[in-house]
Parts: structure tokens; sequence; C-alpha cells
């Protein structure tokens, strides 16, 4: 199976062949400028100490500060979490916001650890990753496993070294600098995009297009939301358990309604249960992975039958997969394009506490709609003038603009 890491590289290194870009610049963008490993003791609750191992990689901050998420989960590793900073190098290039790229991780369950335990977890990172961040630095934020709450944490813990300061972090909870409108932004930032593209990619924005999602959490949970209030069928969605398929469409503010009591995806009476895989291979026009990495592979590839996979999580595709879909016609709208909503509401979530000012609602989303459509807009021009796959015209746009900054900047 291929790390993420073997991942972003070839897609990578096919953009700088297309580019032409100077070996020497190459080398600098394959490599992060700096990773930091780090110990997180703490005492947990039944007395003991647990040692737990964190990260904090900064991939390129030739166009800004670092920017990017710190993820709580079993499987978190330095490669991994390298990856990771470099998708956030090449998204903040392409959605044109000034900053780099980074990434963090801790190696833990946050299933397993109690909100003590976590609150611990999260306060000892801070404070041992602390002289590399800041907000004309490194911005930490949410990704899978962690939220507002830990948003909020994070900023306490900068705030007693430094004093208080919002922009340090962002995705934190509103009362304490938080923005409207940051915690759907990832999901809405994908309905952006699928509006923006409809036209081209052939589908019908409404009840007409069927869309099936996997992953219920911060991000599916929203895309679901939005696309049913457009009007799409969706017709299966999962979380980690298990997953519901309705062909009729599933009645998402119910499931929404039902979730909020604690309890799973099966056991929502609006539809037959399915397996994880078997949600990969419902017949649906668009298929939406929004959990974790690696889910499409050569082995399950066969079995798809959808149209359109619009990747809301990050490295959804192995490149195997990702060619071979490329071959059969299905289109790929790519991670760094599909995602970038919730990087770039953290964005004006950092604007507005440097300024010290709180934009309302309206204002976020129409900024955020305005950045999206200028992103696919110039990713579309390319994908027609050179007949290429969204991702290599993603990837190339992101991938040129740091180059050209690197150069700018002197940096070799
Ligand atoms: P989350 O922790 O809130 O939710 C993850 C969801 O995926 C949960 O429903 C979980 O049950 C499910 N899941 C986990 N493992 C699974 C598996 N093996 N099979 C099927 N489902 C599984 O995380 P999130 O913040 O929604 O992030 C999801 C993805 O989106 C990640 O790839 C993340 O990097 C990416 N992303 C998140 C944001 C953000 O703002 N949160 C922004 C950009 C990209």
């Amino acid at each position: 199976m291929n790390s993420p890491d073997s991942n972003s590289n070839i897609f990578f290194e096919n953009a700088v062949r297309a580019l032409n870009i100077p070996d020497g610049t190459a080398e600098l963008l394959r490599r992060p400028w700096r990773e930091l490993t780090v110990s997180l003791p703490i005492r947990m609750d039944h007395g003991g100490v647990g040692v737990f191992t964190g990260y904090r990689i900064q991939h390129n901050g030739a166009r800004g500060p670092y920017k990017g998420g710190v993820r709580y989960h079993p499987a978190a590793n330095r490669q991994e979490v390298a990856s990771l900073a470099s998708l956030m190098t090449w998204k903040t290039a392409l959605l044109n916001l000034p900053f780099g790229g980074a990434k963090g991780g801790i190696q833990c369950d946050p299933l397993q650890l109690s909100e003590n335990e976590l609150k611990q977890l999260t306060r000892r990172y801070i404070m041992n990753i602390d002289h590399v961040i800041g907000p004309q630095r490194d911005i930490p934020a949410p990704d899978m496993g962690t939220n507002a709450k830990t948003m909020g944490w994070m900023m306490d813990a900068y705030g007693q070294i430094h004093g208080y300061e919002p922009a340090a972090v962002t995705g934190k909870p509103l009362e304490l600098g938080g923005s409207l409108g940051r915690e759907a932004a990832t999901g809405r930032g994908v309905i952006y995009v699928l509006n923006e593209l409809a036209k081209e990619m052939n589908i019908p924005v409404g009840e007409q297009t069927s869309i099936a999602i996997q992953g219920f959490g911060n991000v599916g949970s929203w895309v679901a939301q939005f696309a049913h209030q457009e009007g799409y069928s969706i017709v299966a969605v999962s979380d980690i358990e298990s997953g519901i398929y309705n062909s009729n469409g599933l009645n998402i503010p119910l499931l929404v309604e039902h979730l909020a009591k604690g309890v799973g995806i099966k056991s929502f009476k609006g539809g037959e249960v399915i397996t994880n895989e078997e949600l990969l291979e419902v017949n649906t026009d668009i298929l939406i992975p929004a959990a974790i990495e690696n889910t499409i592979t050569v082995n399950n590839i066969d079995r798809l039958r959808c149209k359109i996979i619009i990747e809301a999580a990050n490295h959804p595709i192995t490149p195997e997969a990702d060619e071979e879909l490329q071959a059969r016609g299905v289109t790929v709208i790519p991670d760094i394009l599909a995602n970038s909503g919730g990087v770039t509401v953290s964005y004006f979530e950092w604007t507005q506490n440097v300024q010290q000012f709180q934009w309302d609602e309206i204002r976020i989303n129409t900024e955020l709609q305005k950045r999206i459509k200028t992103a696919c807009r110039i990713v579309q021009d390319k994908v027609i003038k050179e007949n290429i796959s969204y991702r290599d015209a993603a990837f190339q746009i992101g991938i040129a603009k740091v180059a050209e900054a690197v150069e700018l900047r002197g940096f070799i």
C-alpha cells in the first residue's frame, strides 16, 4: 500500500517535470524545511504516566507563515504528517492565501482518552513546539480528531507563555475569537467547488444528481448538509463503523438530528445498512471521500460506479488508482482544490484576529465563494487549455507559485 508520502511525491514529481522547475528548487520543494518530533508525557487518569509522540512539520514558508491542521490519530506518523504539510503548501498557494504549509499530529486515539488527558496532551504539545509557532510563524488549526475545543486549549497554552494571542491558532470557539462559518467551511467549500464546476462536469445541480459520502465527521457531515440544501440527492453516508444507503435519497436533517443523540449511523432507520466498502461501490453520480487517506486503491477501483470523485479528504486516492481512474474517464477533483474552504476561512479568522475585528457570516461566505470560484476558474482554464487532469492543473498552479516565491526571496 502506498504511503501518503509517496502519493504527494508522485503528483509533485509530475508537476516538476511539466513545469521544468530547476533541480535545486525542486529539491528544496521536495523536502520539509523543518521537522520537529516531540515526546509528550502526561499523567493518565489511572495514575500512571503515558508518553505520546507529537510532530510539527513545516514544509515551506516562502509565501507566508506556515499554516496547517493538527491531527490526533493512532496512525499519525512523521511520513504522513510531512506529506500532508506539503499538500498545505500547494493548497495555500493555489488559493492565493498569504501562507506556507505545515501539518501537525499526535499519535494517539482520541476516542480512548478522557477530556482531562486530551487537554493535558494538547497543552504539553503546544509547550514543546512553542518555539516554532506563533501568529507570524506557524498557525495550527483543527484536522482529524481535533476540533474547536482543542484549539481553545492550544490558544490558552500559547497565551500562558506569550500573553493573549488569538491569532496564534485558528478554528477556535467563537467566544475566543473564532470565525463565524469556520466549522462548516470545509464542507461548504466542497459544495461551492461542485456547483462551480458542475457545468463543465455535465452535472445538473439538484436532485437528478446523486452523491455518496464516506466519513461523517466535521467535513462529511457539512458536505451532506450543504449538498442537501442545494437539492442534491444524498444516497449513502458512512462513518468508521458502517454506512447507510437509500437510492431515493437520505433525509439528512433527520440523520443529523439522530446522530446528535450520540448514536451510530447504522441505527438510523431511513435506509439500508451497508459496510464502508459497500459505500464506495454504490451506484452514484458523485463519490465524496471525506474520511481518511488511501481508501480508493487499485484493489477496489473495479467496483466503483461513480462518474466523479471529489476529494474532500486529503489523499483518499492512491496514485495508481488515480491514473487508472483517469484512463477510465472518471473525473477527479483533487484535495488541494476540493477541501480548500477550511484553510481559506482559517485565513479569514487569522485576519480578523490580527485586526481585532469580526466579520459577519455573510461576508465570510461571500469572500469564501469568491476565492473558491477564482481557484476553480484558473484550474478549469488550464484543464481545457492543456487537456490535463484537474489534479495536474491544480498541482502545477500551486507549485509554480511557490517556486516563484522561493526564487523571488532569494532562498537559493
Ligand atoms: P473527523 O475526525 O471530524 O471525521 C472523520 C470521519 O471519518 C468520521 O466520521 C470517522 O468515523 C470517519 N472515519 C475514520 N476512519 C474511517 C475509515 N477507516 N473508514 C471510513 N470512515 C472513517 O475529521 P475531519 O476533520 O472531517 O477530516 C476528514 C478528512 O478531511 C481528513 O482527510 C482531513 O485531513 C480532511 N480535511 C479536514 C479539514 C477540516 O477543516 N477539518 C480541512 C481540509 C481537509
